[in-house]
């Protein structure tokens, strides 16, 4: 069903009145992880005037270690909705189990599935289930292969809504978190019909990497972006050293504007 060989045209889903996919590049953002009231709002207006057209923040952290800070749940969820009506903005959050999908139902426009539930099939089928669009991020080992087969999974379970998102693989290299496979963009476009975003903030981990990361993924074909950006980095709960100042998510936006046409 992601396959280009059973569907010619690019996919272009529908989020409220943005559209996915198609000639036009679209920016999500926000922080990692929901932390506060005022954080979420802040982080909200920024990302809007800055011209990005849905909002992100997690409320369910699938955290490397047990004792970081896990997300607010439902709370989170609360918190985002209300930045995301605010500033008139769809909300993209991440599940991270088949237990959460009917509360998050009620919250959620757009369902992220990270990088390390890929291959969780059981939460591809239910995701699936629920219709609404996903963006699915790439496994941190998975295979381009790997990766559209868990897209299958999404569509071959009633999601025609599916979005691709690279965020970094692992490789030997140290100096970046994750190593951002760009040529990943023209090799999925090529084998499947589905929008595919670029996550530059995963990718590389990294604050001054996200800039020229993010240009290059947009010359190199992306849909789109998705970037983690914090009011005060320096006391977020997740993400820090990879979340972007305000001021420098205009001046990406500005400048990607200079490359190519976003909404
Ligand atoms: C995130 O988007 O904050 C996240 C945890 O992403 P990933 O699954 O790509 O690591
Ligand atoms: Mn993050």
């Amino acid at each position: 069903l992601a396959s280009r060989e059973l569907k010619k045209q690019d996919t272009i889903v529908p989020v409220g009145r943005v559209r996915i996919g198609g000639n036009r590049v679209v920016v999500i953002a926000g922080p990692c992880a929901v932390e506060s009231r005022e954080q979420i709002m802040e982080a909200a207006q920024a990302v809007r005037e800055g011209g990005a057209v849905l909002l992100r923040g997690g409320a369910f952290k699938p955290r490397t270690s047990p004792y970081s800070f896990q997300g607010l749940g439902e709370e989170g969820l609360k918190l985002l909705k209300e930045a995301g009506e605010k500033y008139d903005l769809p909300i993209v959050t991440e599940i991270v189990g088949t237990d959460y999908a009917d509360l998050m139902n009620d919250y959620v426009d757009v369902f992220q599935i990270g990088a390390r539930n890929m291959q969780n099939f059981e939460l591809l089928k239910r995701v699936g289930s629920l219709g609404k669009p996903v963006i699915l991020k790439r496994g941190l080992s998975a295979t381009i292969e790997e990766w559209l087969m868990a897209a299958e999974y999404l569509m071959a379970h009633g999601s025609d809504n599916v979005i691709l998102c690279e965020r970094g693989i692992r490789t030997f290299e140290t100096y970046t978190r994750n190593t951002l496979d760009l040529s990943a963009i023209p090799v999925v476009k090529k084998l499947s019909h589905l929008p595919v975003l670029v996550d530059p903030s995963h990718g590389t981990g990294l604050r001054e990497k996200v800039h020229p990361m993010a240009l290059a993924a947009v010359a190199a074909g992306a849909d789109g972006l998705m970037v983690e950006v914090h009011p005060h980095p320096e006391q977020a709960l997740s993400d820090g050293p990879q979340s972007l100042l305000p001021d420098q998510f205009e001046k990406l936006m500005r400048d990607l504007q200079a490359l190519s046409p976003v909404i």
